[in-house]
């Protein structure tokens, strides 16, 4: 489980931070902004504190000793740097060791629930390849995420819709170049199936 938050701290705080922008926290669209506020930290914040790697579960099944890979999962998180979202789609690629294997929805609510963090993507690329390594001890993991990073494009710095990619490659991804090869094709969708 992940820690309770102090709700009323954060109320507090919310309502400090209208009127710091100049803003009336009595008016009436904004009365309970703080409490909205606060609700909503406690989901899309849920991550905070939790042991993402405790909540996968390893299966035993036939020996596979191709590769897994889940694309397209989508996920929204909140850069610690502005507190704004960013958000995209995940691909996770392994290779079990033997039979071990993860469940594959399981893959999906490991990049969900690591994203429910302030996050950075270079780290949320890393620990859900550590989770999965951790977990599950297979031959390699690779992970890519592609995003879009709001405090980048509402500020008009970038055009809107630019994405940031960032990959991560443990175990045999990282030593062997046509096994990375092989998953980067099936994650852009050329691959054969
Ligand atoms: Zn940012």
């Amino acid at each position: 489980m992940a820690h309770k938050m102090d709700k009323e701290k954060i109320k507090q705080a919310v309502r400090l931070f209208l009127e710091a922008i100049g803003e009336d926290p009595d008016r009436e669209g904004l009365r309970r902004t703080p409490e909205r506020v606060a609700d909503m930290c406690q989901e899309i914040l849920a991550g905070i504190g939790l042991d993402v790697r405790e909540t996968i579960k390893v299966l035993q099944t036939e020996e596979h000793d191709e590769i897994v890979l889940v694309k397209d999962i989508p996920f929204y998180s909140l850069c610690e740097h502005h507190l704004l979202p960013f958000h995209g789609k995940a691909h996770v690629a392994y290779i079990p060791e033997g039979s071990r294997v993860i469940g594959i929805s399981k893959l999906a609510r490991v990049v969900q629930m690591e994203a429910k963090k302030l996050q950075l993507q270079e780290r949320l690329t890393n620990q859900v390849a550590d989770d999965v390594m951790g977990a599950a001890n297979p031959k390699g993991v690779m992970v890519v995420i592609e995003a879009e990073h709001l405090c980048m494009t509402m500020r008009g710095a970038r055009a809107s819709g630019s994405k940031t990619v960032t990959s991560v490659v443990r175990g045999i991804f990282r030593q062997r170049a046509v096994t990375r090869a092989e998953a980067m094709a099936l994650i852009k969708g050329r691959g054969e199936y």
